[in-house]
C-alpha cells in the first residue's frame, strides 16, 4: 500500500483552536503533524470513525478514550485513500445516517404532536388520526394488546381460549356458523378473529384491528343465538369504526403512534390501554351508539333479529326486564354493563331502530347448535345459567 499524505484541519478536543496540519496515511495508522513536524496525534485505522457533516468534507474522530479530537479533510485523493484503508468508516457512516434519520423523525414527530395537541387536544386528535392509520397499525396494536390481555386476565383451568378441545369443538363450530354471515355482511378489510375467553365475567370486547373477545360468562347469559350475534355485531362495529385504535391512541398518547412509525412500539401504551379498557367505561357514549347503530344494520343484513341485542343488554343490567323486575345483580367492574353504560336507554334506541320483525325469520342457529355454543367452555358451573 502506498503512503498518502495531504493537509487538513485538526481540533484537539480540549480547546476550540483549529490547527492546520499535515496528515500522513500509513499501513496501520493516520499521523497528524503540526507544521513544525511535531506529532499531534497518531490514530490506528481501526479506531477511525466518520462524524456526520453536511459540508462534503471528511470529518474523522477516534473511537477511543480521551478528548474528542477531530480531523477535517477536504474531499480528494487523501480522503478517498483513508476511506479505502479504513473499511469501518463506511459502516459507521451508514449507521450514523440511520441515527440521524431517527433523530429527524422524532423531532418532526414531536413538533407535529405538540402542534396538533395545541390545536385539538388528545382525544380529538386521536379521533382524527385513527381513521387515517393503515389497518396494519390496528392489527399490530391488537397483537400487543392481545398478548397483554392473555397475560392479565384471570381465566379458569383449561387455558385462555375455549373451543379448542374435541369436546368443545362443536361449540366453536356453532360460533363460527353464527359469525360467518356477520363477517360476510360487514366486509371488513381485516379478518375477524373471535376468541371465546374462558372466564365467568359477562363481557365482550374488540381489540384494535379485528380480534374480538367473547367471554363465556356472556355466552351463558344469552337466551338466543340472535342475542349473541347482536353482541358480535356491536363489537364488529367497534372494529369497523377503528374505536380500538382511537382508544389506544388516547390511552397511550402520541408517543405510542410514533413508536409504531419508528418501529419500537413497546408495551407501555398497550399496558395503559388494557388497564383502562378493563377498569372503566371503555368507549365514549358516542362510540357506543355508533356501534349499536352499526349492529342493528349489520344484523338486518345478516338476517338476524336486530332487537335481540337490546334485550340481552337490559337483562345484563338486571334492573328492569321484559320479564319484569329482577334482583339487583352483583356486578364486577369488568362486566360488559360496567363498560357499556346507559344500557336501558340504548335498548330503547336499538329497538326503535330495529323496528318490528317479520314473524317468519328463522333464528341464526338451530337449538342444537345453540346448545353446543352454550357449552363451548365445557361444563363450567354458573349460578346465573338459567337458559
Ligand atoms: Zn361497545
Amino acid at each position: 500500500m502506498t503512503t498518502s499524505s495531504g493537509t487538513g484541519v485538526f481540533f484537539d478536543g480540549l480547546t476550540s483552536r483549529r490547527q492546520d496540519v499535515h496528515v500522513s496515511l500509513a499501513e496501520e495508522d493516520l499521523a497528524v503533524l503540526a507544521p513544525d513536524g511535531r506529532m499531534l496525534a497518531r490514530w490506528p485505522l481501526g479506531q477511525l470513525r466518520e462524524a456526520f457533516t453536511t459540508s462534503g468534507r471528511l470529518r474523522l474522530t477516534r473511537d477511543a478514550e480521551g478528548p474528542p479530537a477531530r480531523l477535517e479533510l477536504a474531499d480528494g485523493p487523501l480522503a478517498d485513500a483513508i476511506r479505502a484503508a479504513a473499511p469501518a468508516l463506511h459502516a459507521a457512516r451508514a449507521s450514523e445516517r440511520t441515527a440521524t434519520r431517527r433523530v429527524v423523525l422524532w423531532s418532526v414527530a414531536a413538533v407535529v404532536s405538540l402542534t396538533a395537541l395545541g390545536l385539538f387536544g388528545l382525544p380529538a386528535l386521536a379521533d382524527k388520526v385513527a381513521p387515517l392509520l393503515p389497518w396494519s397499525v390496528d392489527r399490530r396494536m391488537g397483537e400487543v394488546v392481545d398478548a397483554q390481555l392473555r397475560y392479565l386476565l384471570p381465566t379458569g383451568q383449561g387455558g385462555f381460549a375455549c373451543g379448542e378441545t374435541a369436546t368443545e369443538a362443536p361449540g366453536r363450530a356453532a360460533l363460527d356458523r353464527l359469525a360467518a354471515p356477520l363477517e360476510r355482511a360487514a366486509g371488513l378489510p381485516v379478518p375477524l378473529k373471535i376468541t371465546v375467553v374462558r372466564s365467568a365475567i359477562p363481557n365482550a370486547l374488540a381489540l384494535p384491528g379485528g380480534p374480538i373477545y367473547l367471554f363465556d360468562g356472556l355466552i351463558r347469559e344469552a337466551r338466543s343465538p340472535d342475542e349473541l350475534a347482536g353482541v358480535l355485531a356491536h363489537e364488529i362495529g367497534h372494529v369497523a369504526h377503528r374505536d380500538g385504535a382511537r382508544r389506544t391512541l388516547q390511552a397511550g398518547g402520541l408517543s405510542f403512534l410514533f413508536g409504531f412509525v419508528l418501529g419500537d412500539f413497546a408495551g407501555g401504551g398497550a399496558a395503559v390501554f388494557v388497564a383502562r379498557m378493563l377498569s372503566e367505561a371503555s368507549y365514549s357514549r358516542q362510540a357506543e351508539s355508533a356501534a349499536d347503530g352499526y349492529a342493528v344494520a349489520l344484523m338486518r343484513r345478516a338476517g338476524g333479529d336486530p332487537a335481540a341485542f337490546g334485550a340481552l343488554l337490559a337483562r345484563l343490567t338486571g334492573e328492569q326486564d321484559d320479564d319484569g323486575a329482577e334482583a339487583e345483580r352483583k356486578r364486577s367492574p369488568l362486566d360488559y354493563v360496567a363498560s357499556h353504560p346507559d344500557t336501558l336507554e340504548r335498548k330503547r334506541v336499538i329497538e326503535a331502530a330495529a323496528g318490528p320483525r317479520s314473524g317468519d325469520a328463522a333464528p341464526l342457529l338451530t337449538p342444537a347448535e345453540f346448545a353446543a355454543l352454550k357449552a363451548v367452555c365445557g361444563a363450567n358451573p354458573s349460578k346465573d345459567d338459567d337458559a
